[in-house]
């Protein structure tokens, strides 16, 4: 091995360009980092009540909310144990590896899986959907689950669109979304858009560490959960609504609430909401623009194909043929300190994904960008040079 084969640490300050976890502001750190407090503390109620009602504010709804020690997977859980009983269908939206799994985890706790079944790079076709609920004239399905910001792919599907078709065929299924990887990063409203059961975690717009998940639920969603039949004990939100802070059968994660008040405050009164989601698009809009100067040359392409759905938090950037995706990723990582995502599931090595959310600015990205590009330099990708020029150009 020649020297300069050897491997070597990167210096400087890990530049973290993940769609989840994300970047934490040192602020959110410092409130995470308090002291143990007692959860039954009247003190502590207040911080905590503050921040469900700020929870509220951001999913823009006033009805329920239940919270779990645990990353997305578990309020994913929470949703479907608490709804569903065994042999119940769900009918899936396809929209990617998130939407995938959902599924598959719908499939494991018993339930009946249908699918509307679509192309990652275009999303699930709206008027697919608007069918097979007009077939299901038994109704039999007894919710529908889609992912608003599907990560693995870059997309956001429009969630007005399928409350529509849901209104259209007069299907009275639940409306379950995920908004992992959405909320407080792009406009979500549970209660206008009729959303019953909004599943939301921590470490991605909210800018906390992982470990904390919750859903909304609408008063319908509650209804159909007193007759629901899938086990359940730490998810059960009967039990929950029993104890003193309505959510959490065991000890509460207090440090999360610290930090969540904090990221709160930062989102709602020092930047404000409208202007956090006008942030996003403005540095979506310029990773999207240097990703397609880069696609000339046959280089790396915009894994997303549908203009209206691109995601303004995440980009997935499909390889070249042949050009393997983790191994340009190591590249940028063991060089330059690079962190970006990798391909999920059968996108493993095909795509690579610049995470755009959260804590996160014009310099952050375009240092993210350049150095994309000098890795993809280094790493022997083909691509058009000039895509930080491009971004800029549309930051300027
Ligand atoms: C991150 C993510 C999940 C999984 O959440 P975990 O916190 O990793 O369990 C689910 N859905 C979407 C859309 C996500 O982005």
């Amino acid at each position: 091995m020649s020297a300069s084969e050897t491997p070597r640490k990167p210096r400087g300050r890990l530049f973290f360009a993940n769609p989840g976890p994300t970047n934490i502001p040192d602020s959110v750190l410092l409130a995470t980092a308090h002291h143990t407090v007692d959860f039954a503390d009247p003190a502590f109620g207040e911080v905590y009540w503050a921040c469900i009602e700020g929870l509220k504010r951001v999913l823009k709804t006033q009805q329920e909310i239940f919270l779990y020690t645990g990353s997305g997977h578990a309020a994913w859980e929470a949703c479907l144990a608490n709804l569903l009983s065994p042999g119940d269908t769900i009918l899936v939206l396809e929209s990617g590896h998130f939407s995938q799994s959902w599924g598959r985890m719908a499939t494991d706790l018993g339930v009946e899986v249908q699918t509307v079944a679509a192309d990652w790079r275009r999303g699930v076709d709206i008027a697919a959907v608007k069918a097979a609920l007009a077939a299901d004239t038994g109704h039999a399905i007894k919710a529908v689950g889609v992912v608003h910001n599907e990560t693995s792919t870059g997309m956001m599907i429009p969630i007005p669109e399928v409350r529509a078709a849901l209104d259209a065929a007069g299907h009275p299924a639940l409306l379950l979304a995920d908004t992992i990887s959405s909320l407080c990063s792009l406009d979500f409203r549970m209660d206008e858009w009729g959303v019953d059961a909004a599943v939301g975690g921590s470490q991605k717009g909210l800018m906390l560490p992982t470990g904390l998940s919750f859903t909304g639920v609408s008063h319908k969603a509650l209804k159909a959960h007193e007759s629901s039949k899938l086990p359940k004990h730490y998810f059960n939100w009967s039990a929950m609504m029993k104890r003193p802070l309505k959510s959490f059968l065991g000890t509460v994660p207090t440090s999360f609430f610290f930090g969540l008040q904090e990221s709160l405050r930062l989102m709602e009164q020092e930047e404000g909401l409208e202007n956090v989601f006008a942030r996003h698009t403005r540095l979506a809009t310029a990773v999207r623009a240097a990703v397609q100067h880069w696609s000339g040359n046959n280089g790396p392409q915009l894994f997303c194909t549908t203009p209206s759905r691109y995601s303004d938090s995440v980009t997935a950037v499909l390889m070249p043929e042949g050009v393997d995706g983790d191994v340009f990723r190591r590249v940028a990582m063991q060089r330059f300190n690079l962190s970006l995502g990798g391909g999920l599931g059968p996108l493993a090595g095909k795509v690579f994904r610049i995470g755009h959310l959260g804590d996160l600015n014009e310099p952050m990205i375009l240092g993210t960008l350049a150095t994309v590009e000098l890795a993809m330099k280094v790493a022997g990708v083909p691509h058009t040079p000039g895509g930080v020029d491009a971004a800029i150009a549309t930051l300027a």
